[in-house]
């Protein structure tokens, strides 16, 4: 349910109509417009329909949403949304690159990539210290003493950092070292890791997962938003289709879908999307034609050792070179780089 106020509504009556939303047992998600306030209701839509809200004073209008996912939509809130990683914002016009390892393997490694990838035009320096991996028995990550080694190499550097999360135990220290977190493809729909991502003070990067649809993923995101938190970005990473020449089907489909859907900002993964090394600028550019918002790009400077994902890292001169393609791309779709 959306209440939108009239443009002379007092504050009084605003506060009077989120008190009693409170009181009724349903939560109340206010959104302030240079015109107009906008309250989203979240609660058992039953309970929502029987209370007198029109009646209220100050209140203009009273609109069902029909759409399950409520706080995410368009229709709470008209404006893209900017999320703020560090100091660099995504969701205006320049079209913001995450990029760096798939995973932290040591001090040096990192650090050397931070810089390369920031001299090459990266905003913002990614690396796993928690890596889902699909074997138990391969390269799982070096967990704390990672998140400290990216913590170094944005000191050195000045990027902030986003890094995953995959256990709910791990939110503490994971805001203690970095600027944002990641929730992976494969914890999409890890219900009590999203609730509790969404009570913290980081924005959050919501990967979409292999097998789920559009609608899943704006569901996903509703649960982050619905314990308060709104920096939340969602990436499309590639979904899971009879091809396999392709380690995923990078379905750009989704970034138009989601920008008509969504006012939360919309990055595109194209390395593990495509995960072979020669495609990904394409897939990259692509991407920006298609309207992303942001990219994250894997870059390892020694692919043949890394470990993980080495098959689809870019090399930094690849990537510089990308970068300065993404940055053509851009321009020609009236966005910046
Ligand atoms: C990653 O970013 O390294 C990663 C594991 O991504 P995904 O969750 O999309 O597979
Ligand atoms: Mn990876």
């Amino acid at each position: 349910m959306i209440i939108v106020t009239k443009p002379d509504a007092t504050e009084e009556q605003i506060q009077h109509v989120v008190d009693r939303i409170k009181e009724w047992g349903l939560k109340a998600e206010v959104s302030r417009g240079a015109q107009r306030v906008v309250i989203g209701v979240i609660g058992q839509e039953d309970v929502i329909r029987e209370k007198p809200i029109a009646a209220m004073a100050g209140v203009e209008s009273v609109t069902p949403v029909l759409k399950p996912y409520k706080l995410v939509a368009h229709e709470f809130r008209q404006t893209q949304s900017l999320v703020k990683v560090g100091d660099v914002t995504v969701g205006n016009s320049e079209v913001v690159i995450m990029s760096g390892p798939c995973s932290v393997e040591n001090r040096e490694q990192i650090t050397s990539i931070a810089r390369d990838v920031k001299q090459a035009g990266a905003r913002i320096l990614r690396g796993g210290a928690f890596k889902p991996r699909t074997s138990p028995y391969t390269f799982q990550g070096l967990g704390i003493d990672g998140l400290k080694m990216l913590a170094e190499a944005r000191e050195a550097t000045g990027l902030p950092v986003i890094t995953e999360i995959m256990d709910t135990k791990d939110l503490e220290v994971i805001e203690k070292y970095a600027d944002c977190l990641q929730v992976g493809a494969r914890n999409m729909q890890n219900f009590s890791l999203l609730k509790e991502v969404g009570r913290s003070k980081l924005p959050v990067m919501l990967k979409r997962g292999m097998s789920a649809t559009v609608k899943d993923l704006l569901m996903s995101a509703e649960y982050i938003l619905s314990e308060g938190n709104f920096n939340v970005m969602l990436c499309e990473r590639g979904i899971r289709t009879f091809e396999t020449y392709t380690r995923n089907t990078l379905d750009l489909n989704a970034v138009p879908v989601l920008k008509k859907e969504t006012h939360l900002p919309v990055v595109v993964d194209p390395t593990h999307g495509i995960g072979l090394r020669e495609h990904i600028p394409q897939m990259a550019l692509a991407a920006v034609a298609a309207g992303a918002d942001a990219l994250m790009i894997e870059v390892h400077n020694n692919p043949e050792l890394a470990k993980s994902d080495g098959e689809q890292a870019l090399m930094p001169d690849e990537f510089a070179e990308l970068v300065a393609r993404v940055r053509a791309v851009a321009q020609a779709v009236g966005r910046g780089a």
